[in-house]
């Protein structure tokens, strides 16, 4: 397996930038996944290290070479595409032996690495199937299969598991962990799915407007996230992001509503308010740092709820703060009605404040 750095690397179509100066290091054995909304390059910068369109500056290393200018064939990388892209006329033995065929190998040599691969992902069964006889899972299999016999430096992969079901999804995406886990391959991972991401991945590189927006393991971005692109579209329900002033009230800093509350804030966050470039700011939060109260506690602010959601052991509530719609998780326990007036309680040490003029992270 082998390292790939990407160094500032740039694409454009005319004025559009497709990806804007993408640097980062992926590890010997590491999984990384590229996430963000549609349009945001991601299948771009992964179609840049494939090979599959050139680059319009910047570069690329995969082990110890630059690659910029050699042909997919000879980068030493695996594909693995949303649609399987298997021969529909030949079988699952005859789909795996293909790309090994083509490098000449001698036949025992491919009878033996097909076995091998069909054995790590369990379709030893299948072998004598053709694709149309497979389920989209076990069609997905025979696609990672084909792209393990070539014994790659590198698997890139492009939303493999966006034509499965819900289920077959997320049993298909532990399966790919496994297979990661496994093999300790290098792996370059194209979804728009956070959860995905979260869950697989070692690293995800969150990408917004052809721009790298945050580079780090799913814990930490999830956690501690740069901006508010980054700390709304990790995580679900979405964090909840609500415009405030700051100001002071007795000798202490407060943010304040244009409903008129205050919420005072804790030494730490009152230290970070002051490095705004203005009075305005935003306060981010998720779901299960917020604490709803059926009457007003200390520190606690007003809201009116919107939407209940139960599902089970968890209710989801969406409920009018100044404006903006928080989402809150409850207990099933707590019983609440659309328009009913609640007391909202942040977790102080957990909720996230943002410069609104830059939307960067206050720290
Ligand atoms: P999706 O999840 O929808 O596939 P993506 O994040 O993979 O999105 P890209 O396909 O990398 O996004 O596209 C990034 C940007 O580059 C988009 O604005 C897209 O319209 C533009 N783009 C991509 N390919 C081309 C092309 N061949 N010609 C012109 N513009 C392109």
């Amino acid at each position: 397996m082998a390292q790939v750095v990407l160094k500032d690397l740039v694409k454009t179509y005319g004025s559009i930038f497709a990806a804007k100066d993408v640097s980062l290091t992926v590890d010997d054995g590491e999984f990384v996944a590229l996430v963000g909304p549609s349009g945001c390059g991601k299948t771009t910068t992964l179609n840049l290290v494939a090979g599959l369109i050139p680059i319009t500056s910047g570069d690329i290393v995969i082990g110890d070479r630059v690659v910029n200018d050699l042909d997919p064939k000879d980068r030493d990388i695996a594909m693995v595409f949303q649609n399987y892209a298997l021969y529909p006329q030949k079988t699952v033995f005859q789909n795996l032996a293909f790309p090994l065929q083509m490098r000449k190998l001698p036949r025992a040599d491919i009878e033996r690495k097909v076995a091998e691969a069909a054995k790590v992902l369990d379709i030893t069964h299948l072998l004598e199937r053709k694709p149309r006889e497979l389920s989209g899972g076990q069609q997905q299999r025979v696609a990672l299969g084909r792209a393990l016999v070539r014994d790659p430096a590198v698997f890139l992969m492009d939303e493999p598991l966006s034509n499965l079901d819900a289920k077959l999804r997320v049993q298909m995406r532990s399966e790919i962990k496994r297979f990661h886990q496994d093999l300790n391959a290098t792996i370059i991972y194209v979804t728009h799915d956070q959860l995905e991401a979260v869950t697989m991945a070692d690293k995800m590189a969150v990408m917004n407007g052809g721009l790298l927006q945050q580079y780090d393991a799913p814990a930490k971005v999830f956690a501690d996230p740069v901006n508010m692109f980054v700390a709304s579209f990790v995580g679900s329900p979405a964090m909840s992001l609500v415009p405030l002033e700051v100001s002071a009230r007795d000798g202490r800093t407060v943010l304040t509503s244009s409903e008129g509350w205050n919420l005072p804030l804790s030494d730490l966050n009152a230290r970070k308010v002051a490095g705004a470039q203005s009075n305005r700011v935003v306060l981010g939060a998720r779901h299960s740092t917020i604490r709803l109260h059926k009457t007003q506690v200390a520190d606690s602010v007003p809201a009116r709820v919107y939407t209940v959601e139960p599902t089970g052991d968890i209710t989801f509530v969406q409920a009018f703060l100044s404006g903006a719609i928080v989402n809150i998780s409850l207990p099933p326990s707590i019983v609440v009605a659309p328009d009913e007036m609640v007391w909202l309680e942040f977790d102080q040490e957990r909720i996230h404040l943002f410069d609104a003029e830059s939307e960067q992270a206050l720290r």
